[in-house]
């Protein structure tokens, strides 16, 4: 398949074409940007200790290209804002009915525990609702405003080794705007993450990746059509990032999630402990096991979810995987 028919393929299913590969004139630069940039921001997490060393604020961009099936984000992966409904908080009372501007005029009465399709996301059915069941995910802010909250942890990345990190979603779907957080953060001395699946433009890549301290990049599987079939996009463009950004970049993480039954194989595990291996600024591998987290979060945004059944690998798959890595040389945590 060609870049075109993929482009199609993720039209369908983000609404919008990822930059990709050799993408001419880097449409981020440098002297450009500045903090009235304005990105989609789906949560800004505080005292973090899972994106990089020490005590992290993670920030959340909305937007994926990538549709992983046991995704634990799935309120990242649409650009735009959405309306997330949480069906088991409802409490019955149709407060959200009255509120919508929509809601009189269509059948029937009372509660509305699920997402209706008319939705202009005003977010009137947010303020009515009394017990917390709405929420709108997905807010446009200024590089400014994130500015405000990272700064207001700067103690506490000085005195563990922290910093900001910005993932997603996928950050390289926003480049201009993680260009410009960046750019402020080294400019207030505060040290910075890039956590990435890898797919985008590799100019975007590299112009993010010049300016973050460290880059936290996701390999999942090896196999080309196996990485199609779980994470809806090829690998190719993502390995061929790596290796450019590994030619340049001092500190790279991979982070590899061990999802039993789709990608925690001996066979794929030692491929990516291959690549990691043939890469010599690649500093450490990271094994993050499978978790529930994503279970109830799919329903919320309306997406079925394909591993409601899976249990989490035990302890022993985890040791015997980082066995894996270390039997290739490389450092594997935690
Ligand atoms: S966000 Fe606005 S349009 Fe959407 S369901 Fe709620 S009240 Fe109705
Ligand atoms: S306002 Fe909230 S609790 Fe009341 S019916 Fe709507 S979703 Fe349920």
């Amino acid at each position: 398949m060609g870049w075109g028919a993929v482009f199609q393929g993720l039209e369908k299913i983000s609404g919008r074409f990822p930059r990709l590969g050799n993408c001419g004139e880097p449409k981020i630069i440098a002297g450009r940007v500045s903090t009235q940039a304005t990105g989609l921001v789906f949560n800004i997490q505080k005292y973090s200790v899972s994106d990089g060393p020490g005590i992290r604020t993670t920030v959340f961009l909305k937007g994926c290209p990538l549709r992983c099936s046991w995704c634990h984000n799935p309120e990242g992966l649409a650009p735009q804002p959405e309306l997330l409904v949480v069906e088991n908080r409802c409490a019955a009372c149709g407060a959200c009915r009255l509120a919508c501007p929509f809601g009189q005029a269509l059948a029937g009465s009372g509660a509305w525990p699920v997402r209706q399709p008319e939705c202009n996301l005003c977010g009137r059915c947010v303020e009515a609702c009394p017990s917390g069941a709405r929420q709108l995910v997905g807010h446009a802010m200024s590089a400014e405003a994130v500015m405000t909250e990272i700064l207001k942890d700067k103690i506490f990345y000085d005195e563990s080794g922290g910093g900001a990190t910005f993932s997603g979603g996928e950050p390289l779907t926003q480049a201009a705007f993680v260009l410009a957080l960046l750019q402020a953060c080294k400019a207030h001395g505060i040290r910075t993450a890039l956590d990435t699946c890898g797919f985008g433009c590799t100019e975007d890549l590299l112009a993010l990746g010049r300016l973050a301290d460290l880059v936290l990049f996701d390999v999942k599987l090896m196999d080309e059509a196996r990485h199609r079939q779980h994470c809806g996009v090829p690998n190719a463009p993502i390995l061929a990032n790596l290796r450019a950004l590994a030619e340049v970049h001092e500190q790279i993480w991979l982070r590899v999630p061990v999802i039993p039954g789709v990608n925690d194989d001996a066979a794929n595990l030692a491929a990516i402990a291959q690549l990691a291996a043939s890469l010599p600024r690649v500093r450490q591998v990271s094994l993050l096991p499978y978790h529930h987290t994503g279970l109830s979060k799919h329903a919320r945004v309306g997406h079925k979810y394909a591993h409601a059944d899976l249990k989490p690998p035990t302890d022993e798959r985890m040791s015997a995987a980082r066995d894996i890595f270390r039997g290739h040389g490389v450092d594997v945590k935690p």
